[in-house]
């Protein structure tokens, strides 16, 4: 049986992450300081054959007992109003947790997966983001605790891969969606869905002609196993092509919940990227994977767990 640690496990991605091991076959090792994550995420999995959880910093010397065949490093405040609540902790995980997951991986001579962002590429300048294009970075604005911290881990799993030869593997993963994000995360989705949900105001920032292109958990999963499994230790782009303005975002999630609030405007945060868009030829042609959930099934699959977290 092949063992699997997953740090940021209690997290949304983590979480989704363990389940899709488990599902696989893999022995899993979940690890988390909670700052983030939440048990709520795991508690289906706790006392299940196969699975462990271990509360532990990651920026801490690591130790784990046994093989290790794969390390995904998901550990990492996420969404833009986290890191900014917790910026040395997002600086901190970027870059001494990476260190010491790359320790564990050569260590244990386990493929190591680190969890990139579209951030990398800042407020970009090249539309839509290939992996070639170095970025627009702001180092000292609000978001370069994130970016700077996501950007130098890329230079760290680099080097671990160059000098010490480990199978290192780098998705550079755009905006994401489903079930187990936190409502108070901040981020456009649970706000939209919470705000409709409950007949308040949906707060759009800017002018609301700003884009993201959304990707269904499952998808970005799928994507995820794909690289993990495969020989690349290029960043490789994760996310959904289809690009949405924040409005037409906003309408989709009126629309999908059935929801009347009305839509009002607020200030755009600072150094918040005008277009957001992956170009995926690299994953297309070396993992053979491309999403399949559309926008209007991704938001209707994640609806009753909204529906379950606003309403209880
Ligand atoms: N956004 C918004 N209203 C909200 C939260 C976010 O209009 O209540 C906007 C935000 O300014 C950004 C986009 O939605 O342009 C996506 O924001 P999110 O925080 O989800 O992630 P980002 O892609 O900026 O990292």
């Amino acid at each position: 049986m092949k063992r699997a640690l997953i740090t940021g496990g209690a997290g949304f991605l983590g979480s989704h992450l363990c389940d899709r091991l488990l599902s696989d076959g893999y022995e899993v090792i979940a690890m988390d300081n909670l700052l983030t994550g939440s048990m709520s995420n795991l508690e289906h999995l706790l006392g299940r054959d196969h699975f462990r959880f271990v509360k532990q910093d990651v920026t801490e010397f690591l130790h784990v007992p046994g093989r290790l065949d794969l390390i995904l490093h998901f550990a990492s405040p996420a969404s833009p109003v986290d890191y900014q609540e917790l910026p040395i902790q997002t600086l901190k995980v970027g870059a001494l947790g990476t260190h010491k997951t790359l320790g564990l991986a050569r260590e244990k001579g386990s493929v190591f997966v680190l969890a990139s962002t579209s951030e990398v590429y800042g407020d970009p300048l090249e539309h839509p983001q290939r992996e070639e294009y170095w970025g627009n970075v702001n180092p000292v604005g609000p978001r370069g605790v994130y970016d700077e911290a996501k950007r130098f881990a890329e230079a760290m799993v680099m080097a671990y891969h160059r000098y010490h030869g480990i199978p290192t593997r780098i998705a550079r993963i755009f905006n994401t969606y489903g079930p187990r994000m936190r409502l108070n995360d901040g981020r456009a989705l649970p706000a939209f869905m919470s705000q409709a949900l409950r007949g308040e105001p949906i707060t759009v920032f800017g002018d609301g002609r700003q884009t993201r292109s959304f990707c269904y958990v499952s998808d970005l999963v799928d994507g995820i196993v794909r690289l993990a499994h495969s020989d690349t230790s290029d960043p490789v782009n994760i996310g959904n092509p289809t690009e949405t303005t924040i409005l037409e975002f906003a309408r989709t999630v009126l629309e999908v919940t059935g929801s009347r609030s009305e839509i009002v405007y607020r200030p755009l945060p600072v150094d918040d990227p005008k277009t957001r868009r992956p170009d995926i030829t690299r994953a297309r042609e070396l993992l053979g994977w491309e999403p399949v959930v559309d926008l209007v099934s991704g938001l209707r699959k994640s609806l009753p767990y909204f529906e379950e977290r606003v309403h209880g």
